[in-house]
């Protein structure tokens, strides 16, 4: 997967389509990650003890990674990622337009 927790995306389709976020979560399996302030539900939680409040809580739901372009953190823009596997065996990523390692 292209994103990882951490990250600054641009969502690229739906409700959201042009919103920045960063990445609060990511489901691999899935292929899924939760966005900052993106797809947001509501919750409607009750009071489960003498005292609490019942109410309606917004959160994040989950996007599929697909709709989603990691930004670059050097030239602030929307990226396809490169992979690759460095000489000791560990993976790096990088972007496409300036070559950055994320
Ligand atoms: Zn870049």
């Amino acid at each position: 997967m292209h994103v990882r927790k951490g990250d600054t995306v641009l969502v690229l389709t739906g409700e959201y389509a042009g919103r920045r976020g960063r990445v609060l979560r990511v489901f691999p399996k899935e292929g899924r990650a939760l966005v900052e302030g993106v797809n947001m539900i509501k919750r409607h939680t009750r009071a489960r003890r003498a005292g609490e409040q019942s109410r309606i809580l917004e959160k994040e739901a989950p996007v599929h990674v697909s709709n989603l372009m990691v930004i670059c953190p050097r030239c602030d823009q929307p990226t396809r990622v490169k992979r690759k596997v460095l000489e000791d065996g560990s993976r790096a990523r990088a972007c496409r337009k300036c070559g950055e390692m994320l």
